[in-house]
């Protein structure tokens, strides 16, 4: 593509863009088409010779843009609500463009240092201590892996060099995380080789947070019986109720066993950026390791996931592997990407994020993390004051975990739980079907459970009062039709 070309389809893209992000309501926020549906309607094999860019651009607009679930729609509910902002998409556009490998570091010393950079100004903007030094990756998924890899490695049980297979001398080993952590947890023990059966459930409290009484006990059964505890995964922010495990107590656990604390805060880590809500943090300062997303509550583009730890010198020592064409003569002198992960090649991410913080600054993005807080519980008094419907869990920052309950006489507790579920359930699929709002669920107690997740950077007042509005028409729709 010539310069002249790109200059021309590059204004029209971010034509585009500037367009779409000022009204993404003009959209169905959930995609509103059948599986298959793209598919078949673009040819099922490549084109033999170079297409023109202008046709590629309107079949992006009549077959792709209809198949998108809009993520930056300010009535997107649904599972945590996101957003791509401004500055993260003029970063993420500069980083496609120099298509940076950030292995090692002089391939990339601008990506290298950024990540430093970036990484310390959140640091400090959710109060963690200066010891914690920070990577970035793609997801919390797998910088959860990488926490539990260095957990593991801490043990010292030559497992990088001999692996876990045929080895007589292993425990099993085990790790310990409530019943409602993400499931990205039991993923990293399946990925690391250490298997499902490594994981403790840790029962929670009637709010979703961890039992840290009976997690000692878990752990002390678990010794008399000859395994090896060597990890506990608290949750800050679980993903069903944002629910906030105890732990400062969870760490004096830790600390008397000996065991790795890993802090999942994917979701509430970009809580603590709003000074009167830092207590969510509570401990934090005594984990190992601690993943936060800025892809989720901090307007970043996704992928963006940050893990930062005390001990990154143990992570480093599970990974750091050169041969010998990766070999620089400033190795000892600089931090390559490279030994920190699974990866080589890196990209170059630390640039949005520093333009995010530069742009919004501290005060913009703890206004807009407060605001989405306090739209959460405008809704839940919404639905506390009302007869027709009940909160299923407390509402600590900004997910309401709601469901719609009215009542019928003289039905019995089983027939009225499995009214519930299925008239909850409808009512999902009943407002989602309408484009407007998109909400997802989860299970609490058994029950069918709606969930409301503030988070959008475009999300204001008039879109949560439209959202009850709609759940109430759907509710009063239903109850017509009986
Ligand atoms: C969203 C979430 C994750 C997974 O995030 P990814 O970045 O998509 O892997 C992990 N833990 C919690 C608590 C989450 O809310």
């Amino acid at each position: 593509m010539s310069p002249e070309e790109f200059r021309r389809f590059g204004h029209e893209v971010v034509d585009w863009i500037a367009g779409y992000l000022a009204r993404p309501e003009d959209y169905p926020v959930l995609a509103q088409v059948e599986p298959g549906q793209l598919r078949s309607q673009l040819p099922t094999s490549p084109p033999e010779r170079g297409q023109p860019m202008s046709e590629i651009l309107e079949d992006f607009e009549r077959f792709v843009v209809p198949a998108v679930t809009h993520w930056n729609h300010p009535s997107f509910f649904a599972y945590f609500a996101t957003s791509a902002s401004a500055p993260g998409i003029l970063g993420e556009m500069l980083s496609a463009a120099f298509d940076a490998k950030a292995m090692l570091w002089r391939t990339s010393p601008a990506s290298t240092e950024l990540e430093e950079v970036a990484l310390d100004w959140l640091r400090q903007l959710m109060g963690l201590p200066a010891e914690f030094g920070g990577v970035i990756y793609d997801t919390a998924s797998v910088a959860t892996m990488h926490a539990v890899a260095a957990a593991r490695e801490a043990l010292n049980l030559h497992v990088r060099e001999d692996g876990m297979s045929g080895r007589a001398d292993l425990p099993l080993l085990r790790l310990y995380a409530s019943e409602q952590a993400h499931s990205s947890v039991e993923k990293s023990l399946i990925a690391l080789g250490l298997g499902q059966r490594s994981l403790v459930k840790v029962p929670a409290d009637a709010s979703f947070r961890m039992d840290a009484a009976a997690l000692k006990h878990l752990i002390e059964e678990d010794r008399r019986a000859g395994m090896l505890p060597f990890c506990v995964v608290a949750t800050v922010g679980t993903t069903s109720t944002t629910s906030i495990d105890p732990v400062p107590a969870i760490a004096d656990v830790c600390e008397r066993e000996g065991l790795w604390l890993h802090v999942d805060a994917a979701y509430a880590g970009s809580a603590a950026v709003v000074p009167e809500l830092r207590r969510v943090l509570e401990g934090c300062e005594r984990a190992d390791s601690l993943v936060t997303n800025p892809h989720k509550w901090l307007f970043t583009p996704f992928d963006l996931s940050a893990l930062y730890s005390r001990r990154l010198d143990v992570l480093r020592r599970a990974f750091a592997l050169t041969p010998e064409y990766l070999r620089t003569p400033e190795q000892d002198a600089v931090r390559n990407g490279s030994d920190y992960g699974v990866q080589l090649g890196r990209r170059f991410r630390s640039l949005k994020l520093w333009m995010i913080l530069r742009y919004f600054g501290h005060e913009g993005l703890a206004a807009l993390i407060r605001e989405h807080c306090r739209l959460a519980r405008l809704f839940a008094g919404w639905v506390e004051a009302s007869p027709d419907w009940e909160l299923l869990a407390p509402v600590p920052l900004s997910v309401v975990c709601f469901r719609a309950r009215p009542s019928v006489e003289g039905e019995t507790d089983g027939a009225r739980a499995a009214r519930l579920d299925a008239l909850n359930e409808r009512l999902m699929t009943a407002v989602n079907a309408t484009g407007e709002i998109f909400l997802s669920h989860t299970k609490l107690h058994g029950a069918f459970t709606l969930r409301l997740a503030v988070g959008n950077i475009r999300t204001n007042e008039s879109h949560v009062r439209r959202a009850w509005e709609l759940l109430n028409e759907k509710l009063s729709d239903i109850s017509n039709e009986g």
